[in-house]
Parts: structure tokens; C-alpha cells; sequence
């Protein structure tokens, strides 16, 4: 496992230019912001907990590209690192998340009841986006009903949502300690144990698992997996593995919180086929009562205005919220315009077993793309009406028709 040099003050002895990284194969967002110019302005800063810029962009350096996904190529160790760091990360944020500002605002919106019926006619249209105002796509209303109960099970596999949140006060996974992790930990599952109703459940933390059950677990896709991502590694949030980890969920694995993973909260509402509204329903009402019992107990979740809830990660920024289908698209991924027509719908694929798996069978996990600069009940319409786009494509190709009238316009 690679190491950070963050406690090395020897390193100030040599010149920024002996202590660049050599990024010349990378393709990562911060691979592409950094410079020489500006490492030199940010190596010797810190944050008050002591990360410095060589923490934040170690991951980045330690993995030039990712087979699947743009990475961002940094991570946070607390809450003010975006602050202290802003000089690389808003750029960095603003490259990720479609143009957005330093000075943008953004908005959260956890009110189930606002999915539409038939899509908004311009749910994307925002004044920080640098492409002019799309045309409205063609019109697709017989594609649409209630909003996002009825995603046809026949392709769509599992629906569920998923968001992270940070205790503030607290390191981030890449930074924390052992006794801030633990802490988390213990706060995490007195709030949980308050839960009731549906959403009743129990914390089982990772070192008192057999390996067969957490195996099971990781198979049957509620639980994070090993720590193998090179990512993950690189950025230090496997440290001292499986110390403080677990995962809480209700008891028949339809609403699951894993604990000190990436975040320090991952809440995860999910459920076999394609009822995608009722996902979000369960994950709009667990996790709005997660917070509040995290507040009675005197602590906020990071959040602000701009960067909406703060977490390791910058691509999850804002509403961290990721919802996603496992859809069959056998013939669909097959068509030239697929990677196309994904990015027109503002979409993101997967394989099935996570961020770091190929697509097997024809079966993708496939999510919204953005997370900032877009409220969660915009980001959850986004991925239904786009599901419901792909399952008529991949209808019309299994009958051999062509997709050509149906071709989506850039959202
Ligand atoms: P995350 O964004 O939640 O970190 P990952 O890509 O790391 O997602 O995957 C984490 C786990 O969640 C994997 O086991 C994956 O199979 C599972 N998963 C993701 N989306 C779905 C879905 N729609 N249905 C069932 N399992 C899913
Ligand atoms: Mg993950």
C-alpha cells in the first residue's frame, strides 16, 4: 500500500520541482489542473488537522486513469480542506460538475413528492452550465407515468439510492484516526439503534463477521467490498482495516448505512425491480431521520451553502447521491450510440459488482452522472426518465427496429 509523506518535513528541503510528481500518463481531473506553479504555492499549506497538498493528491498520482470512469484524482481529509486547498479544488470541482462556479449556489431537496409525473420540460437547465440551453428533446411522454414506480422489471433488476454524509468535527476516512473512526462508529450506531418501524435494524461491525458472511454480503451487493480499489487505497482510507467499520441495516436489507467506508455515512435505500420511487421514498424519510438523530445528539453533518454536503470524495459533492438501476441492456451497450446516447441522458455506467468491475451479461449499474449544482429529486428524475429511455431502446433493438426517432438531446 502506498504511504503518504504528510509528516515528512524533511521534504522542504528540496524545491518544488524536485518533489513534483510526475504526471505525464495521467488522465484525472486533477491531473489536468495541477501545475508546477501551483504545487509550489500549496505544498508547505495545511489544513488546522494537518493535511496537506500532498495528501489531497495522492490518489490522483498513484492511479493516472481508472478503465471505467473519469476520476477526480484528490480527496478531502476534513471539512476545510476545500477551503485551504481551493485553489486546486475548484477547478477541479468546476470540471467535474458540469461548470460549476466558485460562486454557485446549491440547493438540496429531499421531498420525495416533487418527482414528476411527466418530466419537466428543462429539469437541467441551470445558469452555471457553459453549453448554451439544449432544445427540448423530442417529445417522449409515452415513455413516462408515475414518477419512477414503474421501471419495467423485466430489465430492470434492482433499484436504490445512495448518498454519503460527514460528522463534522471529524476527519474524513482519508485523515481520520483511530480514535476519531472509532467515534464515528460508536455515535453512528447509538443514532441508528433509534430507528424504528420499517427501518428498524441492527449494526454489524466488519472485524466480528466470519469471512464467509461478509463474502455473502459483498455478493449479494449490500455491503461495500474488500479493501482492493486502488483508489481507496491510494488515498488512505484503508487504513487500520477492518478497525471501525461496519455495516447497520434494517432487517430485510431494503435500507443500509455502511459505516466509515469512503464516508463516513453511506445511506443506502434499495430493493429488487424497478420501483424506483419507493427507493427513494424509504431514502428520503431514513435519512432525514438519521439526521435529526445525529443533531438531538449535538452533531451537524458538513454542509454549506455552496458545496451542499461535504464529503472525501469531490465527484460527490453536493447531493452525494448516486441512484442507479442493474438494468439488462444486451443489446443497447452493443450500439454504436450507446456511450452517446449515456452522456446526452446525463448518465454514468458501472458493472454490477462496483466502481472497479467490468459489466458482465449485458447487465449494467447505471446512474445519474452528476451530483452537484442538481437537487436529489432532479438527479432521481434524471435516472428514471433515462431508464425508461434505455429499456425502450433496448426493446426496440431485441424486435430489430432502429433507435434512430428516439435518439435523445443533450440534457
Ligand atoms: P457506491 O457508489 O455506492 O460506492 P459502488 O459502485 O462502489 O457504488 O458499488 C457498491 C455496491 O453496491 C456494489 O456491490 C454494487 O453491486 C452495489 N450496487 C450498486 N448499485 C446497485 C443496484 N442498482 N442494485 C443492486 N446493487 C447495487
Ligand atoms: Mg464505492
Amino acid at each position: 500500500m502506498p504511504f503518504g509523506n504528510t509528516h515528512n518535513q524533511l521534504k522542504m528541503k528540496f524545491t518544488s520541482e524536485q518533489e513534483y510528481p510526475d504526471l505525464s500518463q495521467h488522465n484525472n481531473h486533477m491531473a489536468k489542473i495541477l501545475t508546477p506553479e501551483m504545487y509550489e504555492r500549496l505544498r508547505g499549506k495545511q489544513t488546522p488537522s494537518g493535511f496537506t497538498l500532498d495528501d489531497v493528491i495522492q490518489t490522483g498520482v498513484d492511479n493516472p486513469g481508472h478503465p471505467f470512469i473519469m476520476t477526480v484524482g484528490c480527496v478531502a481529509g476534513d471539512e476545510e480542506t476545500y477551503e485551504v486547498f481551493k485553489e486546486l479544488l475548484d477547478p477541479v470541482i468546476e470540471d467535474r460538475h458540469g461548470g460549476y462556479k466558485p460562486s454557485d449556489k446549491h440547493k438540496t431537496d429531499l421531498n420525495e413528492d416533487n418527482l414528476q409525473v411527466h418530466p419537466h420540460p428543462h429539469p437541467h437547465r441551470h445558469r452555471h452550465c457553459r453549453a448554451p440551453p439544449p432544445p427540448p428533446p423530442p417529445p417522449l411522454t409515452f415513455l413516462f407515468s408515475q414518477g419512477g414506480d414503474d421501471l419495467d422489471p423485466n430489465y430492470v433488476l434492482s433499484s436504490r439510492v445512495r448518498t454519503g454524509r460527514s460528522v463534522r468535527g471529524f476527519c474524513l476516512p482519508p485523515h481520520c484516526s483511530r480514535g476519531e473512526r472509532r467515534a464515528v462508529e460508536s455515535l453512528s450506531i447509538e443514532a441508528l439503534d433509534s430507528l424504528s418501524g420499517d427501518l428498524k435494524g441492527k449494526y454489524y461491525a466488519l472485524k466480528n463477521m466470519t469471512d464467509a458472511e461478509q463474502q455473502q454480503l459483498i455478493d449479494d451487493h449490500f455491503l461495500f467490498d474488500k479493501p482492493v480499489s486502488p483508489l481507496l487505497l491510494a488515498s488512505g482510507m484503508a487504513r487500520d482495516w477492518p478497525d471501525g467499520r461496519g455495516i447497520w441495516h434494517n432487517d430485510n436489507k431494503t435500507f443500509l448505512v455502511w459505516v466509515n467506508e469512503e464516508d463516513h455515512l453511506r445511506v443506502i435505500s434499495m430493493q429488487k425491480g424497478g420501483n424506483m420511487k419507493e427507493v427513494f421514498n424509504r431514502f428520503c424519510s431514513g435519512l432525514t431521520k438519521i439526521e435529526s438523530l445525529f443533531k438531538e445528539r449535538g452533531h451537524a453533518f458538513m454542509w454549506n451553502e455552496h458545496l451542499g454536503y461535504v464529503l472525501t470524495c469531490p465527484s460527490n459533492l453536493g447531493t452525494g447521491l448516486r441512484a442507479g438501476v442493474h438494468v439488462k441492456l444486451p443489446n443497447m451497450s452493443k450500439h454504436a450510440k450507446f456511450e452517446e446516447v449515456l452522456k446526452k441522458l446525463r448518465l454514468q455506467k458501472r458493472g454490477t459488482g462496483g466502481v472497479d468491475t467490468a459489466a458482465v451479461g449485458g447487465v449494467f449499474d447505471i446512474s445519474n452522472a452528476d451530483r452537484l449544482g442538481f437537487s436529489e429529486v432532479e438527479l432521481v428524475q434524471t435516472v428514471v426518465d433515462g431508464i425508461k429511455l434505455l429499456v425502450e431502446m433496448e426493446k426496440r433493438l431485441e424486435s430489430g427496429q432502429s433507435i434512430d426517432d428516439i435518439l435523445p438531446a443533450q440534457k
